[in-house]
Parts: structure tokens; sequence; C-alpha cells
């Protein structure tokens, strides 16, 4: 198995992590996930901008420009001979002495790894059970840093209560959920929390926001009332390994009757066209 450290491809086995790296001792560092459809970077440009702009927000100089990287990515996944999968990119500030400040003259550490999956490919879509829980992380969470202790407690919390996955909810209203975005929909209008530093702006709600015209669905970026979340006709998270994930029952209550409602099915429907129209066998 070989991945990208800086500008090289390497074999794993000789790659080791220096235990004074920031991002292994503060968080100090940025990733994306990036599924790959018969070889092909899925809404890669999407992940590229969000990358950067993580870095940007937090001052780390990413040592590639996008066109090096995208390269650099691109002939990875060629050696690893990756068709269905994805790649994991993460970029820390660097190895330095430990102190908090930014160190000088520190160049920052990227590394990159795919990792094959077959059944990256919805054949079925399943229902899923949520709990809901305190929003206890920081405020620069659309931020996709590596400080994650607050999404793990959250969902760790879920699958201790038998859930799929935990909603996180910040002064009584619905931000996200601990590795994925939040949609509700009543009456033929779908909401979602606003896109600002209380949410990561996911690639899969931004492309699902586009989709929302095919299905005749109304876009509402403002946030719900946890309330409002439990009376929804139907609620569905989307992130890059779930796509669109239909929500069955919130802390223990049905959503709508307690199936998968029509419209997550037909947003899940033409979430799988898109990614037809990109694939070469398809297209
Ligand atoms: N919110 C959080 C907290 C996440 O960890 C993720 C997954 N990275 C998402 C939303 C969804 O983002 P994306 O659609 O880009 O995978």
């Amino acid at each position: 198995m070989y991945i990208l450290v800086n500008e090289g491809i390497i074999p794993r086995s000789s790659f080791s992590v220096d235990i004074e790296d920031r991002g292994y001792q503060f968080g100090d560092g940025i990733y994306e996930m990036v599924k790959v459809f018969e070889g092909v970077l899925f809404e890669w440009e999407a992940h590229l901008q969000r990358l950067f702009r993580s870095a940007r927000e937090l001052r780390i100089t990413i040592s590639m420009n996008k066109e090096e990287l995208t390269e650099q990515v691109q002939r990875l996944i060629a050696i690893e001979d990756l068709r269905d999968g994805y790649v994991y990119i993460q970029v820390t500030r660097g190895v330095a002495s430990r102190i908090h400040h930014f160190p000088e003259g520190v160049s920052s550490v990227l590394v990159a790894y795919t990792k094959e999956g077959k059944e990256e490919r919805k054949e079925e879509l399943a229902g899923i059970r949520v709990i809901t829980t305190e929003d206890i992380r920081w405020q620069r969470v659309d931020i996709k840093s590596l400080n994650l202790l607050g999404n793990v407690l959250a969902k760790q919390k879920a699958v201790e209560a038998g859930a799929q996955e935990a909603v996180f909810v910040r002064d009584g209203m619905v931000t996200e959920c601990s590795s994925s975005n939040i949609f509700g929909i009543k009456d033929g209008v779908c909401f979602t929390h606003p896109a600002n530093h209380l949410i990561l702006n996911g690639i899969t709600r931004q492309v699902v926001i586009r989709l929302l015209e095919k299905v005749s669905l109304e876009l509402e970026e403002s946030p719900m009332k946890l309330e409002a979340l439990y009376g929804m006709d139907e609620v569905f998270i989307t992130n890059t390994g779930q796509e669109v994930g239909p929500v069955i029952e919130i802390d223990g209550r049905k959503v709508g009757n307690g199936d998968i409602g029509v419209y997550s099915r037909n947003l899940s429907i033409e979430f799988q066209r898109l990614i037809d129209s990109v694939v070469p066998s398809k297209r």
C-alpha cells in the first residue's frame, strides 16, 4: 500500500508519525474524505476548495497548490489501482517542540491514503435511528479540523443507545449531526441549518441542495427547533459516506409514519443519477 506524503508517494510501511507532529499533540490540522467511483473523484473541486478554506482559516500553508495536489492524488489513485472507495487527505501544521502558539520555520505535513470499498455504491436505502444530544463543540465547526472529540462522544452516545447517529442541539436549535448534516421536510419545504460557523458545510449537503428542485422541494436555510424536528414529515441526513440517509426515528419517536419518505427516496435516486453521470461506465 502506497501513501502520499507531501509531494512524494511512498510505501505506507516506510512512514511513521512523529510524536511531535502538532496534529498528533494538538489536533492542529485539517482533513477531507472524498469518494471515488470507478476511479473518478466525486465532487473533487468542492472538497479541494473546502480543504484550502480550512487551511486558510487556521493559517496552515499547504505545500502544494490545488493543481499539484489534484495531480498527486490522481497519481496515488492510479498507483493503488483504486476503483471504488475513498481518499483521505490530512494536513497538519507540522512537527515542532510542544508549544501552543504557531512554531516558526515549520512546514505542514500532508498525508493521503486510499481505501477500497466495493459497498461504496448504494443499493438499498435503509432507515436510520438517531438520538439528540447537546452540541458541546467549539464555535468554528465550519472548519474541517482534526478536533473531533465532541463528535466522537456524541457518536458513542448514539451507538450505546442503539442508534446510528447523534443530532446536535445548541440552544434548542438543531445544528447538524456527529458526522453528517441534517434536513427536515414539512409540507414540501426542506429545512436545514444555514452554512455558518455552527455547522460544517457538507459537500453532500451542497449537492442535495442543488437536487431539491428536481424533486419539487423548496429550500429554507433556517435552524429547526428540536420540537419542529420531531414534527417533520421526513428527516434525512447527508454525508460523503452515507449520501442521503433517511431518518425513521428520533429519540424513540417515529418520523412521519416511521417509513422512508417519498422525498428522501427520490432525492437518493437523483443522487445516484448524478453519480452515474460522472462514472465512465455510465457516461
Ligand atoms: N458535519 C460533520 C460534523 C461531519 O463530520 C461531516 C462529514 N465529514 C458532515 C457534516 C458532512 O460533510 P460531507 O457531506 O462533506 O461529508
